[in-house]
């Protein structure tokens, strides 16, 4: 197998386990290999690492499979894998289930020992999204071991994220097993019926990453009015209808987005549709328009879509995190309560608590971290990848 020899002392990472090797770590290739080849990792010393797939395109030149040097890469490999992530989810009580009917990860990449590979379950069917040169050479691998693992007829490949391009990868999607989506799928979400657009929706369809939050928002809903921005198709809205909000205001720029949140309303004609209100507008402008109407809210959530990707976009990233959370404060009623989400990998819980504290005192308000909020256990966070921790949240309350 091709040799990928790293220079001198650039072995400590790839022995605290962290699974990418960068550009510049790689001091040469003893042998030829193919994007997505597996290649034999081994230190200036001659000590074999482990393996890892190849990525020549990408600053990411490598990203480890196994930090055990003998174990091979074939079909078993994912087989193993794969079934292990599906078995951990299976065996915590807060996922157990979850995926039969509603929404749940079953791969989140290299925090499941699986980098550049994402798996999510909307009831019977698989949503595929495959980010790097080596997990798209294992496509067949993987839909073989996810079938198997999850049990679900139809898998559906969503690979056309922008991230895609930086290992000189096309977008790809389409139905990969099973028969093509003539109607839209539906989960359950906490009691709520809801409509997953896996073909033409963001990511896989739909945020499950936020899933326990959107449990938080309806819990704590009760009496208030509630103004939800960036709510995409109304999870959040929804929640927070069904846990007795008096109204609920909810704001996205796009209009599929929105049409989606109607459908969703319209799934579950338990809720009081008559307290919710939809506006299509930026919501940068829409809360200026707010505060000069002099609305107010009890409960507000900010659920922005990721301001910085990587850490070079972060200071931009950071006024615009600052702008909506300084205008949040201004339309919290007092006792008022916000959640405020980042899911930036280039801004990191403490400056992000920074930027929000920030907010708070150019507001004038006292406020306080009621709970710190992130993703559920589907997500896990490889504890030695801190990139994988891109979603971060506060609970704050005014006084
Ligand atoms: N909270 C949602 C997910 C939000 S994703 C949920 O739980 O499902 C971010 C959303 O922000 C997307 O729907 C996107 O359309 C919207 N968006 C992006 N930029 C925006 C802007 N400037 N103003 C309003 N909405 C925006």
């Amino acid at each position: 197998m091709t040799r990928l020899i790293l220079h001198p002392g650039k072995e400590r990472s790839v022995m605290r386990r962290h699974p990418w090797l960068f550009e510049g770590a790689v001091a040469r290739l003893d042998g030829r290999a193919r994007p997505g080849d597996t290649v034999s990792v081994v230190s200036h010393e001659g000590r074999a690492l482990g393996r890892a797939a190849y990525s020549p395109r990408s600053q990411i030149r490598a990203r480890m499979w196994t930090f055990d040097a003998q174990e091979t890469i074939d079909d078993a490999f994912f087989k193993r894998r794969i079934a292990a992530c599906v078995a951990r989810r299976a065996a915590l009580p807060e996922l157990r289930g979850q995926g039969e009917a509603g929404g749940l990860r079953l791969i989140h990449g290299e925090s499941d020992g699986l980098p550049g590979i994402i798996a999510d379950r909307y009831a019977d069917t698989v949503v595929l999204a495959l980010t790097s040169a080596g997990a798209e050479k294992w496509r067949n691998a993987v839909v073989g071991a996810l079938l198997k693992a999850s049990g679900c007829a139809r898998i559906y490949e969503r690979s056309d994220s922008d991230v895609r391009a930086l290992e000189g990868l096309a977008p790809v999607s389409g139905v990969l097993h099973g028969h093509p989506i003539d109607a839209p799928l539906v989960i359950a979400e906490h009691g709520l019926r809801l409509e997953v657009d896996v073909e033409a929706g963001h990511k896989t369809g739909y945020y499950l990453d936020q899933r326990e939050n959107r449990r938080l928002c309806g819990a704590l809903a009760a009496g208030r009015s509630v103004l939800n921005c960036f709510c995409y198709t109304g999870g959040f809205s929804l929640q927070a209808l069904a846990g007795g909000a008096r109204e609920v205001l909810s704001i996205d720029s796009s209009g599929p987005a929105l049409a989606g949140a109607q459908r969703n309303l319209a799934l579950n004609p338990q809720l009081d549709s008559a307290r919710a209100q939809w506006l299509e507008a930026d919501v940068f402008a829409a809360l200026r328009e707010l505060r000069a109407a002099g609305r107010r809210f009890d409960l507000i959530v900010l659920d922005p879509p990721k301001f910085a990707p990587s850490a070079a976009h972060a200071e931009r990233a950071a006024r615009a995190y600052k702008d909506i959370n300084l205008l949040g404060f201004r339309l919290l009623n007092p006792g008022g309560l916000l959640m405020s989400y980042s899911c930036s990998g280039g801004v990191g819980p403490e400056l992000f608590q920074k930027i929000v504290a920030g907010a708070a005192s150019d507001a004038g308000v006292d406020a306080r971290i009621l709970r710190r909020l992130g993703a559920g256990a589907d997500h896990p966070v490889g504890l030695a990848f801190p990139e994988g921790e891109y979603l971060k949240g506060l609970l704050c309350q005014a006084a």
